[in-house]
């Protein structure tokens, strides 16, 4: 993904700018907010490519190196302008997808029912603050609503989705946002401003998925409550193995002997609590 330079950072207020914004050339008086060389602002012949950002290789301060270097491609750039954009968010609708859940049975792995946690719909944003520390990773924003709240994870190549724990998250969602999913074509060939470009991607248009949702646990407990799943254990009498048969295989000793020893043992109790069941998604 290659956005040019889509925004720098004014010397004298630190405030986002965007190039069709500044003077032209060195006048733009701006750096960039990955290496902080300084900038120029072009505005090329060819109506094709839009006014864009550059480094300024032959400023004083400029150093080839740290030009190579320079992270503020396509991804760091859009993340850190969807930071920067927290504070206007409030009023705003944030467009969430669907999310359908499979719950298991951790003994005998089988499927025991199926639900909509979600439909893909929209919801208001009460506030939002950027850079929100929880469970050790930095997430990009923190989304609040009415009585809960959503971490927004911006994932690119080289950043993955930390580890967490989600088993006691209440009332947080974790939604995750995939930054090579931004129209970059589009963007370049387009008029509208890098700001707006990444606030329509962050509210509506970027590929996004939940990787936690506040009620899913809630709304699995209810449902496996609800439910008679009940396990089968079957045993060997040849050598007494005992094991939770998973119904989707023909049932098996783990010690390989012939079928004929197999049989039903007994039925196991019901599964009702979270640490009797496993989500996935579907
Ligand atoms: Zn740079
Ligand atoms: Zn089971
Ligand atoms: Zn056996």
């Amino acid at each position: 993904m290659d956005l040019l330079i889509p925004f720098g950072l004014s010397n004298t207020t630190n405030e986002v700018i965007e190039p069709h914004e500044a003077d032209r050339g060195r006048a733009c008086d701006a750096y960039c907010p990955g290496c902080k060389t300084p900038l120029l602002s072009r505005h090329p012949q060819d109506t094709e490519t839009r006014i864009h950002f550059a480094h300024d290789s032959r400023h004083p301060k400029a150093s080839k190196k740290t030009i190579q270097d320079c992270p503020f491609n396509g991804p760091l750039a859009i993340a850190l302008m969807a930071r920067a954009l927290a504070p206007q968010l409030s009023g705003e609708s944030l467009s969430n997808p669907e999310l359908n859940i499979r719950v298991s049975c951790k003994l005998c792995n089988s499927e025991i029912f199926t639900d909509s946690v979600s439909i893909k719909n929209s919801i208001t944003i009460k506030k939002a603050e950027s850079s929100y520390t929880k469970f050790g990773a930095l997430f990009d924003l923190r989304i609040e609503l009415g009585n809960a709240s959503i971490l927004i994870w911006l994932a690119y190549a080289d950043r993955p989705l930390p580890e967490i724990e989600y088993k006691n998250l209440e009332r947080i969602g974790v939604l995750k946002i995939d930054v090579n999913s931004f129209d970059s074509f589009q963007f370049k060939r387009g008029t509208k401003s890098f700001q707006d470009s990444v606030k329509d991607f962050l509210l509506l248009d970027g590929k996004r998925e939940w990787i936690y949702h506040p009620a899913e646990k809630k709304r699995a407990t209810e449902k496996a409550k609800e439910n008679n799943h009940s396990c089968v254990v079957f045993e060997c009498s040849k050598c007494n193995s005992k094991w939770f048969h998973d119904v989707k295989k023909m049932p098996e000793c783990p010690k390989k002997c012939a079928i004929r020893y197999t049989k039903k043992s007994m039925n196991q109790t019901k599964i009702a609590y979270e640490d009797t069941f496993f989500i996935s998604r579907y």
